[in-house]
């Protein structure tokens, strides 16, 4: 935007209505980019708004890529290779059939430049012209292929880097990630809550209902867990079996407590297994606060002495230390 600016004012800055077109594109690209970019930083990858918005954004980039060679110099302003940029950008965000519609479109834009701005195809210009659109093929093609690949290298490592992370029954952050964020958030300095939580039972439950069922109510704790805790809360993890630790990044007993009444809560609402034989869970907790120096080790041995307190005293309950 600032090498367009100086070119323009410089070298291309002819009537007045050059000048309004000019400033009224510039006021425009400032705001689009600036909304864009707060936007799509608050929006996650995934969301529905941070596609749109990005594959907008190249049909922004198009227009304006177009505007501005015409107030450059048209075809032969030094700012074409433009062009480029918006066809890697199109194959970034629309993969090889994005570089392609995007080569047809600065192809068609380009021979309205030429005739609209350079005043019309001449003899003497044709083998710049035909040589800028083989560039256009060759690197909207190849740009198309090789960010397209990349883009589903990404995609693939995201989604392999989320499968190490999580536990593959219950949908919780597996014991490794339990391991990392523990350190983490000791690193961070963050005071928190580490509560170890164990199913009251549980080796009866696949005694008597059979390993599947067992399978379907750690499922259900899984959710549950997720949906009782948000981001900013903290945490939880598949700490092995039927075995759940949680983060929870509050000092305050009251409300760490108030969040594992809310899960019991619901999960004391939730019956298991076939009609004739239903059951209910209930779960024992040991919970303690990080407000010295103590390490992970400590803090683990810790909650699960006090979870051992709770089943000792007769399980279905949480206590504090
Ligand atoms: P307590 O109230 O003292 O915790 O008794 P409990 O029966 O829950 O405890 P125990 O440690 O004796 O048994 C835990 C059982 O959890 C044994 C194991 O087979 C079962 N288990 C561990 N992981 C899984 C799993 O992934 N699926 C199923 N279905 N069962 C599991
Ligand atoms: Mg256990
Ligand atoms: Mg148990």
């Amino acid at each position: 935007m600032l090498t367009s600016t100086i070119l323009f004012l410089n070298y291309y800055h002819r009537t007045t209505t050059d000048l309004i077109i000019f400033v009224v594109l510039f006021v425009l690209a400032v705001t689009y980019m600036a909304v864009t970019e707060i936007a799509i930083h608050r929006s996650p990858v995934d969301s529905v708004f941070y596609r749109y918005a990005t594959r907008i954004g190249v049909l922004m980039d198009y227009t304006a890529f177009l505007a501005i060679i015409s107030l450059t110099g048209g075809t032969n302003s030094p700012l074409y290779p433009i062009a480029y940029l918006v066809l890697l950008h199109a194959s970034l965000y629309w993969s090889l059939v994005g570089a392609i519609v995007a080569i047809v479109m600065v192809s068609i834009g380009y021979i309205g430049v030429v005739l609209w701005v350079d005043g019309g195809f001449m003899q003497q210009e044709m083998p710049r012209h035909l040589f800028n659109f083989a560039f256009l093929i060759m690197i909207g093609v190849i740009g198309g292929i090789i960010v397209a690949r990349e883009r589903k290298h990404f995609v693939e490592k995201g989604i392999f880097e989320n499968l190490a992370k999580k536990d593959y029954l219950t949908g919780l952050y597996n014991h490794r990630s339990f391991q990392e964020q523990i350190r983490e958030t000791i690193v961070q300095k963050k005071h928190f809550c580490l509560v170890m939580g164990d199913i009251d039972y549980f080796k009866k439950i696949n005694d008597q209902y059979g390993h599947q069922v067992g399978d379907a109510v750690l499922r259900a704790i899984g959710t549950l867990l997720n949906s009782v805790i948000s981001a900013n809360q903290g945490s939880a993890f598949r700490y092995g079996g039927e075995e759940f630790a949680l983060i929870l990044y509050t000092q305050d007993q009251q409300e760490a407590a108030e969040i594992l009444r809310q899960f019991t809560d619901k999960l004391s609402m939730l019956e298991f297994g076939a009609d004739i034989a239903k059951f209910p869970i209930t779960m024992s907790f040991g919970a303690t606060i990080r407000n010295k120096e103590q390490r992970t080790t400590e803090l683990v041995a810790a909650a699960d002495s006090l979870l051992y307190a709770a089943k000792e005293q007769g399980r279905n309950r949480l206590i504090w230390g």
